[in-house]
């Protein structure tokens, strides 16, 4: 799939096109046969059939536990979409497999991908919820959203989504990837971070580089953003030039960060479809994914 622009990244809604039209409240459950959307222990369960991985379809599962809760999330291709939470210990038939879901998963298509991403994302809030932070009493839904309001103190909650950046920085024909020690050997991948209190967009890119890598940069660009739903960030991708220093790297939240060029790759990049290889791709490879 040729992606010129973010939105074409799995995760973001685009993928699902008019397939997916999501529920505009906490929508009834009509109980009539759907697709399920189960996420259990952080992976993605799905059916192994001739086609691939789908999500299981029909009536409400006979393996699904009789403790789970389904959540109505809209209507995927005429039928409704039900998320639904299964603890990492519950079994499975021999059929069905709890499939790791991430831009990594390559078994997984991305319209599969996606709505896996949506139902980690609503049940993710739903978990969270439950409970009014300021008093501790219990919530109830607002209609025409995900927002919920407290039954006691009348407090509204939104979902949280955590914005984060993530930079590619340009020295001329070289640029500037970063490892975490926890990544896979040779593995290495752009500098990344949480937007802090105070902060613009802008300002996190320059001082999360400065932080890992003890780089200056300059010319900081908005580049495009992917819903990332580990469990409820937002990418947001910029390109930004070299201004001056040398790489320092901050030892605890990066392992090694060095210049590298279209000669001199790592061994292993980020999968293609997470937005921190699109920017590699668009910005450092001048490749059109294909
Ligand atoms: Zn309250």
């Amino acid at each position: 799939m040729s992606r010129p622009e973010t939105v074409n990244l799995p995760f973001n809604a685009t993928v699902l096109a008019d397939r997916f039209v999501p529920a505009t409240q906490g929508m009834p459950d009509s109980g009539e046969p759907g697709i399920w959307a189960v996420i259990r222990g952080g992976a993605l369960v799905v059916e192994q059939r001739e086609g691939g991985l789908c999500l299981p379809a029909g009536e409400r599962p006979a393996w699904l536990p009789a403790g789970a809760d389904p959540v109505v999330i809209g209507r995927w291709e005429g039928r409704p979409l039900r998320a639904v939470p299964m603890a990492a210990r519950e079994e499975l038939p021999p059929s069905v497999v709890a499939e790791p879901f991430n831009a990594s998963a390559e078994r997984l298509d991305e319209a599969t991908l996606t709505l896996g991403g949506m139902a980690q994302q609503v049940l993710h809030w739903e978990r969270n919820s439950r409970c009014c932070p300021r008093c501790g009493a219990v919530t109830e839904r607002i209609s025409g959203g995900w927002g919920k309001r407290c039954v006691a103190c009348d407090a509204e909650h939104f979902p949280h989504i955590h914005p984060c950046v993530i930079v590619l920085v340009r020295r001329g024909d070289e640029f500037l990837l970063a490892r975490k020690p926890e990544w896979a050997p040779g593995r290495y991948g752009l500098v990344a971070g949480f937007l802090d209190m105070g902060e613009s967009l802008e300002e996190c890119v320059r001082r999360e580089v400065r932080e890992e890598t003890g780089v200056e940069v300059t010319n900081i660009r908005y580049v495009g953003s992917q819903c990332w739903p580990f469990p409820s960030q937002l990418m947001a991708g910029f390109v930004a030039d070299y201004a001056g220093g040398e790489i320092r790297v901050d030892a605890t939240e990066i392992e090694d960060a060095r210049w590298f060029c279209t000669d001199l790759m790592p061994p292993s990049i980020p999968p293609r479809r997470s937005i921190a290889r699109w920017i590699i791709d668009h910005y450092a490879l001048n490749l059109e994914e294909s």
